[in-house]
C-alpha cells in the first residue's frame, strides 16, 4: 500500500470509528475508552504482519516530521528546517537529539504494557521496526546502540527488559552493533510514575553507571540510547550523562513512544 493508500484507509477508519464512537457513547452514555479495550481481541500474533488488526493498527498515531530538531516533538505546522522547539531552546536535554515512532496515547500504553508484562514479546519486532524507522538519521550517524538498563530486581521479576528487546530489533534493523551490557543500574530507583519533573530528576540521579567493559566500547563511539517511552527524559538524560562522562562522543535518544502536550507552537 502507497502512503497515500495508507492515510486514506487511516482516515476513512478514524470516521467509521469516530461515528461508532459517538454512537456507542450516545447508546451507552459511558466514554469508549473505558468501554472498549485499547488493543481489541482479535489483535493477536497469528495472521496480523506486526501483530496488530488493520483497525487497530490504523489507531496508532506514528510521529513524522514537521517536528523539533532537538527533541523530535511535533510541530502543528511546519516552521522551516531546523527550527528548534522552546523546551529545547530553555532547557537543552543532555543528548543531541531524540526521535520516537508513536505519541503515547491509550494504544502505544497497551503496546508498552503487552510487551513489558510478557505475554506479547512478538511486538518487539514491529515496534522496533517503527522506531528504526523514526529514527534513521540518528541511526546513520550512530556507532552503537545501547537500552536502557533494567534493574536485575525488576528483570528477575518480568523476565527481561524491553528496552533491550526495542534495542536489539532496531540494531538488527539498522546494521549498528548493539551493546547491551554497557549501563548497568548502580541502584534501584522507586518508579517514575506519579513523579513530578523534579523529582523524577531527583530520583535517577546516579542511578546508573557504565560498565568497565562498556567503557571500553563507548569510548570515542556516537550512541543511540534506546528506552521504551519517554516521559520527562529524566531516564534517558541521566543514562547520557554517565555515558559521555565515560568518553562517548554524542549520545542521540530513540524510544517507541513519547508524551507529547496537546498543541506545540515553534518559535
Ligand atoms: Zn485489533
Amino acid at each position: 500500500m502507497s502512503e497515500t493508500e495508507l492515510s486514506a484507509n487511516q482516515a476513512n477508519q478514524e470516521s467509521v470509528f469516530a461515528r461508532v464512537a459517538q454512537f456507542g457513547r450516545a447508546a451507552l452514555g459511558v466514554a469508549l475508552d473505558v468501554a472498549l479495550p485499547p488493543l481489541c481481541a482479535s489483535c493477536t500474533p497469528l495472521g496480523n504482519p506486526g501483530g496488530l488488526c488493520p483497525a487497530c493498527w490504523s489507531r496508532v498515531s506514528f510521529i513524522a516530521p514537521p517536528y523539533c530538531e532537538r527533541l523530535g516533538i511535533p510541530f502543528t505546522y511546519d516552521p522551516g528546517p531546523g527550527i528548534l522547539s522552546m523546551e529545547a531552546i530553555a532547557d537543552p536535554p543532555a543528548y543531541g537529539r531524540a526521535r520516537a515512532a508513536v505519541r503515547y496515547d491509550d494504544i502505544a500504553r497497551d503496546l508498552v504494557h503487552r510487551l513489558k508484562y510478557g505475554d506479547r514479546l512478538d511486538l518487539a519486532t514491529s515496534m522496533g521496526q517503527w522506531m528504526a524507522r523514526a529514527g534513521r538519521a540518528l541511526l546513520d550517524d550512530a556507532d552503537a546502540v545501547v537500552p536502557v538498563p533494567l534493574h536485575w530486581r525488576r528483570l528477575w521479576g518480568r523476565r527481561f527488559n524491553q528496552a533491550a528487546a526495542l534495542a536489539r530489533v532496531v540494531a538488527a534493523d539498522a546494521g549498528v552493533p548493539l551493546l547491551t551490557a554497557a549501563l548497568r543500574r548502580a541502584r534501584a530507583t522507586s518508579q517514575q510514575v506519579g513523579l513530578s519533573r523534579s523529582a523524577r530528576a531527583v530520583n535517577v540521579q546516579g542511578a546508573f553507571a557504565v560498565t568497565p567493559a562498556g567503557k571500553a566500547a563507548i569510548h570515542g563511539q556516537r550512541l543511540v540510547l534506546v528506552d521504551d517511552v519517554l516521559t520527562s527524559g529524566a531516564t534517558v538524560d541521566a543514562c547520557t550523562r554517565v555515558l559521555l562522562r565515560a568518553g562517548a562522543r554524542n549520545v542521540d535518544v530513540l524510544v517507541f513512544a513519547r508524551v507529547v502536550a496537546p498543541a506545540r507552537v515553534p518559535i
